[in-house]
């Protein structure tokens, strides 16, 4: 089983710990991580450059249930010659979602999760919170059957809200290489410094790594990521549920844990 692996998908609350799966999968199969957070944290990037100050909300229209015009959002911004105007405007789209913790519309994300999939030709990818939605899994049942290509597995890790809460918090990410930190497990060498060498690094909170924003992504799990798991699991696409806690955390035991529940050989040596 798990022959010629094209794609995983795995699924898990906000702070599960999917990133040291994700990683087992990647060494395991030779696959690429394909994450849809990593994706609106680029964008947020580019509009954080501009320094804007104040509640994004104002350039949310309540009446329309949407943003005003992208026009009016450049000219506002004062970006409308910028070149980079379109990847600024969808920044400021996916932070004023991103930092309340709830899950960014359906429409922007299949549309940029599909041009990123496009990119490594639909395979090879361990997708890594795409989908969270029915309508995204949907989306990806069908962009699969179009092109071909296989969904291998789906894995969920496993954990409970009372221990995402206390990770959550002391979380802490290298704003340029992406290395993630703990306060408590993994604290940075010096504060604020990333492991790399790389002098642009810098170790900091994500902005959404609060206990508002991090209450309302666990609720958008349950009402709406739930049910995209249920839908996967009715499209056929094998399940395995993973612990995402493990006692005496090291990473060759969340190797073994990995590779037990998917009925893989281990080699790590004995954990
Ligand atoms: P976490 O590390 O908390 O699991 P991610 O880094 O995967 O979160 O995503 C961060 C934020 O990006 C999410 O809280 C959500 O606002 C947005 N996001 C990521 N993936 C999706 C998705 N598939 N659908 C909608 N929003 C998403
Ligand atoms: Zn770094």
């Amino acid at each position: 089983m798990f022959e010629k692996v094209q794609n995983f998908i795995v699924m898990g609350k906000s702070g599960s710990g999917k990133q040291p799966r994700v990683d087992v999968l990647i060494r395991r199969f030779g696959l690429k991580q394909l994450s849809t957070g990593d994706i609106f944290r680029h964008y947020l990037g580019l509009f954080n450059v501009l320094n804007v100050e104040g509640e994004l909300s104002v350039f949310f229209d309540p009446t329309k249930d949407d943003f005003i015009a992208d026009a009016e959002i450049k000219d506002r911004l004062n970006i409308t010659a910028h070149e980079n105007a379109e990847a600024i405007v969808l920044g400021l789209k996916a932070k004023y979602y991103v930092n309340q913790g709830r899950f960014v519309p359906d429409r922007i994300t299949n549309a940029l999760f599909e041009s990123a999939f496009q990119a490594l030709e639909f395979k090879g990818a361990v997708l890594d919170g795409f989908p969270r939605t029915v309508e995204q899994a949907q989306f990806l049942v069908d962009l699969a059957n179009r092109k071909g290509v296989k969904l291998d597995a789906i894995v969920l890790v496993e954990n409970e809200d009372e221990l995402i809460i206390g990770r959550t918090l002391g979380r802490r990410i290298c704003k340029s290489c992406g290395e993630l930190y703990h306060m408590e497990f993994r604290p940075p060498p010096n504060p604020g410094e990333c492991v790399s060498p790389n002098p642009v690094c810098d170790v900091v909170q994500r902005s959404d790594d609060n206990i508002e924003s991090l209450k309302k992504r666990l609720e958008e799990f349950r009402t709406k990521t739930r049910p995209a798991i249920e839908y996967l699991k009715q499209a056929g696409i094998p399940f395995y549920s993973v612990p995402g806690n493990l006692p005496d955390y090291s990473p060759a035991r969340v190797e073994a844990s990995v590779c037990e529940i998917l009925g893989l050989a281990s080699t790590s040596p004995s954990v």
